[in-house]
C-alpha cells in the first residue's frame, strides 16, 4: 500500500465537479440558480450545441465586486452563508459555493460582473487556471460563459450524448427552474433560435402556460391544503390530460425544483381510481413550509431536499388533490361501470379510492372500431400477399411442417381465395369455418381437427414475417404522414430516438427530434394501418431500451418490427367481421412458424379429430 498524503486542490476540485457537473444541463441549472440569487428582473439563457459548445446565462442583478471574482471561482467561497446554523434557514438555491469552482475545473469559465457602485471586470479559469481580473466595460449585472464543457476532461466528454440529447436535458432544467421563478423574466435560446421567451408574471398558472401553453394553462384545476405551519398549493391536470411519464409533475419548495419519490406517491393516490395504470397525472406542487423543517444539503447537485415530517407532507397532497375531485365533477369524464346515476360522485370517489387496487373507473374514449361494420377486409390487415406465393410457406427449415399444411395441399393464398376452388391438383378444398369466439379466439375446422386460434398473436406473427420479408426485399411500403405525429418523450426516450434513427429507418418509422422534448414520426409503414404512431413509438422504444445500443444492426431492426407488429396488431377483445375473420385464418398460411407469435407465444392449438374421436370413445 502507498502512503497516504493530501490531495491537492486542483484534484478535490475536479472530484467535486465530478458531482456538480453532470452534463450541461447541470451547467445551466447551476448558472441560473447563481443568477436568480441576486435579485434579477430578466435572466437570458443561450446554448449552442445543446449546451456542450457553449452555455452563456446573462442576468440583470446585483453582480459581484471585482475584488470579489477570483473568490467566486474558489472552492468552497460563497456570499450566500457564513456559519454552520445558517444551513438551518437557507433563503438561496446556492450555498455550497462549488459550483464556479467546479465548472471552471472542466470548462472554459468567463465571468464579467458589475455592481451598482462600481466599474465592471471580468475573469477567466480555464481548466482550472485561473486568469486575472480585468477591467471589463459590461453593463449592470453578471454574464457568464461556459465554452467546451468537458473540452478538458475526455474521459467525461466521451459520455456526453448528442447536442440533441444534451439539449433536452439542459431545456428540461431550465423548465424546472423557469416554473419555480414566474416573478422573473426569463428566456432561453439554442443554436441563435428562441426557444422560450417568459414574460414576468405574477401567478403560477400565468407562467406554465407561457412554458406549456395557454390550452393547458386553462385546464389546470387549483389545488390547495394548509395545516397551520406547512401548505402545499398548486395546479394539477384532469384525469384525462395523463402522460405516459413523470415529465410534468414539478415540485418546488422556496423557489427550488426538487425530486421527492414520496410527494409524488401521494399524487398517485390522490388520482387513484381516476387514471389508467401507468399513466401520470400533470401536476404543478408548490410548498410554504418553515426553513428548519427542511434539508437542502443532501444532494450535491441540490436534486433532493428532505423533509423532516414527511408523512404530514404527504397527508397534505393526498388532502389537497382528494378535495379537488370531490369537489369537481368527474363524471363527464369517467364513466363508472354498473353504478346507478343517481349516485355522487363524492360516492363514486370514496369508493374508487377506498377499494385498494380496484381501480372500478374506466375510461371513456372513442373505442377503436374494429371493422365491425366494414363488408370488406380492412387495411390493418394489410395488404393481400401478392398472388405470385412469394410469401406463402416455405419448406419448412428441417422440422415437420406444421400440421395444417401436412393436412392440406399448400395453394397460393389471393383475395377471395376461402372459397372453394380448383386448385392445380384437381383437389376441391371446403371453404374453412372459421368462427371468432369471445372476441379473441378463432375456432377453425382443419383437415385433420380443430384449430383455436390466439387472434392476437397470429396477427402479430403475419405482421412481423410481412414488415420482416419487405424489409430484406427492400420493397417496404412506407406511408408519409401528411401532418406528421407530434410525441412528447422523456429524455431519455429522445435519446433512444437519436440513437436508434438508423433501426427505426430501415423499419419505416421515420422519427425526428423536433426541439425540447418533442419528437415528430413524418412516415410509418403501410402495414401500420391506422395504429397511432405514439403507441408504436412507445413500444419500440420499450424494446430497444432493453438491448445494447451498440448491437447487430439488423437485431436493432428487427427489435423494431416486433414492436410495430405487437401494436399494429388486432387485439383480444376486438371483434372482427366474417371477412376479417376468413383473412386471418387465409395469412396464416403465408407465414412461416405461423403457430409463434413473435414472443414465442403458440398462435394455435390443435385438436385432432383422432384425439377428439378418442375422447368421445368413437374409437
Ligand atoms: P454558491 O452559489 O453556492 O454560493 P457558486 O460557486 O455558484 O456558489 O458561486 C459563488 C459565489 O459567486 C456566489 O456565492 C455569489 O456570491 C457569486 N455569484 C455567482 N454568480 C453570480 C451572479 N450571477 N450574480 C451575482 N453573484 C454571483
Ligand atoms: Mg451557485
Amino acid at each position: 500500500m502507498a502512503r497516504i498524503h493530501k490531495l491537492p486542490v486542483s484534484v478535490v476540485n475536479r472530484i467535486a465537479a465530478g458531482e456538480v457537473v453532470e452534463r450541461p444541463a447541470s451547467v445551466v441549472k447551476e448558472l441560473l440558480e447563481n443568477a436568480l440569487d441576486a435579485s434579477p428582473s430578466r435572466v437570458d439563457v443561450a446554448l449552442e450545441q445543446g449546451g456542450i459548445g457553449l452555455v452563456r446565462v446573462v442576468d440583470d442583478g446585483g453582480g459581484i465586486e471585482a475584488d470579489d471574482l477570483p473568490l467566486a471561482v474558489t472552492a468552497h467561497a460563497t456570499s450566500k452563508l457564513r456559519v454552520a446554523e445558517d444551513l438551518e434557514r437557507i433563503e438561496t438555491l446556492g450555498f455550497r459555493g462549488e459550483a464556479l469552482a467546479s465548472i471552471g475545473e472542466v470548462a472554459r469559465l468567463v465571468i464579467r460582473s458589475r455592481t451598482a457602485h462600481a466599474s465592471g471586470a471580468s475573469l477567466t479559469v480555464d481548466g482550472g487556471r485561473v486568469g486575472e481580473v480585468v477591467p471589463d466595460g459590461c453593463s449592470l449585472g453578471t454574464t457568464v460563459e461556459v465554452h467546451q464543457v468537458f473540452g478538458n476532461v475526455p474521459a467525461r466528454r466521451a459520455f456526453l450524448r448528442s447536442p440533441q440529447t444534451e439539449w433536452s436535458h439542459a431545456s428540461e432544467a431550465f423548465v424546472r427552474t423557469a416554473l419555480a421563478h414566474p416573478q422573473v423574466a426569463l428566456s432561453l435560446s439554442h443554436n441563435g433560435r428562441r426557444v422560450h421567451d417568459l414574460p414576468a408574471v405574477a401567478s403560477w398558472r400565468d407562467r406554465i402556460a407561457g412554458l406549456f401553453g395557454a390550452g393547458l394553462g386553462e385546464r389546470l384545476l387549483d389545488v390547495s391544503a394548509d395545516d397551520g405551519e406547512i401548505s402545499v398549493r398548486g395546479l394539477i391536470g384532469r384525469p384525462q390530460d395523463d402522460m405516459a411519464g413523470t415529465r410534468m409533475q414539478h415540485l418546488t419548495v422556496a423557489g427550488r425544483p426538487f425530486r421527492d419519490r414520496s410527494i409524488l406517491h401521494a399524487v398517485q393516490e390522490g388520482y387513484r381510481g381516476l387514471l389508467l395504470s401507468g399513466r401520470q397525472p400533470i401536476v404543478f406542487l408548490s410548498f410554504a413550509i418553515p426553513p428548519d423543517m427542511v434539508d437542502v444539503n443532501v444532494h450535491p447537485a441540490k436534486m433532493e431536499v428532505r423533509f423532516r415530517e414527511p408523512a404530514r407532507l404527504y397527508r397534505l397532497v393526498l388532502a389537497a388533490i382528494r378535495t379537488e375531485f370531490l369537489r369537481n365533477d368527474m363524471s363527464t369524464t369517467l364513466q363508472p361501470p354498473e353504478v346507478a346515476p343517481e349516485e355522487s360522485t363524492a360516492d363514486i370517489v370514496g369508493r374508487a379510492t377506498d377499494d385498494r387496487g380496484q381501480a372500478g373507473w374506466t375510461h371513456v374514449g372513442p373505442r377503436r372500431q374494429i371493422g365491425v361494420t366494414s363488408p370488406t377486409v380492412p387495411a390493418w390487415f394489410g395488404q393481400p400477399a401478392s398472388p405470385s406465393g412469394r410469401s406463402a410457406p416455405a419448406a419448412p427449415h428441417g422440422r415437420a411442417a406444421p400440421l395444417w399444411e401436412q393436412a392440406e395441399p399448400q395453394r397460393p393464398a389471393a383475395p377471395g381465395d376461402g372459397d372453394a376452388g380448383t386448385t392445380a391438383g384437381g383437389i376441391v378444398p371446403r371453404r374453412e369455418r372459421a368462427v371468432q369466439m369471445h372476441d379473441r379466439y378463432i375456432v377453425v375446422e382443419c383437415g385433420d381437427g380443430i384449430e383455436v386460434i390466439d387472434q392476437h398473436a397470429l396477427h402479430e406473427r403475419v405482421l412481423y414475417e410481412r414488415l420482416k420479408a419487405s424489409v430484406a426485399e427492400g420493397n417496404l411500403e412506407v406511408q408519409p404522414l401528411l401532418i406528421p405525429e407530434r410525441i412528447e418523450l422523456e429524455a431519455a426516450e429522445i435519446e433512444l430516438v437519436t440513437d436508434h434513427a438508423e433501426a427505426l429507418d430501415r423499419a419505416g418509422m421515420r422519427v425526428e427530434p423536433f426541439g425540447g422534448a418533442t419528437v415528430i414520426v413524418t412516415s410509418k409503414p403501410v402495414l401500420a394501418g391506422n395504429t397511432p404512431a405514439a403507441d408504436i413509438v412507445r413500444e419500440v422504444l420499450a424494446r430497444l431500451a432493453a438491448v445494447a445500443p451498440d448491437g447487430d444492426a439488423s437485431m436493432l431492426v428487427d427489435e423494431v418490427l416486433h414492436g410495430l407488429a405487437c401494436r399494429a396488431a388486432i387485439k383480444a377483445g376486438d371483434p372482427l367481421s366474417h371477412d376479417e375473420v376468413d383473412a386471418l385464418v387465409r395469412e396464416r398460411r403465408l407465414v412461416r412458424e405461423s403457430h409463434h407469435c413473435p414472443h414465442g407465444r403458440p398462435t394455435s392449438l390443435l385438436f385432432s379429430r383422432q384425439d377428439l374421436d378418442r375422447q368421445f370413445r368413437r374409437t
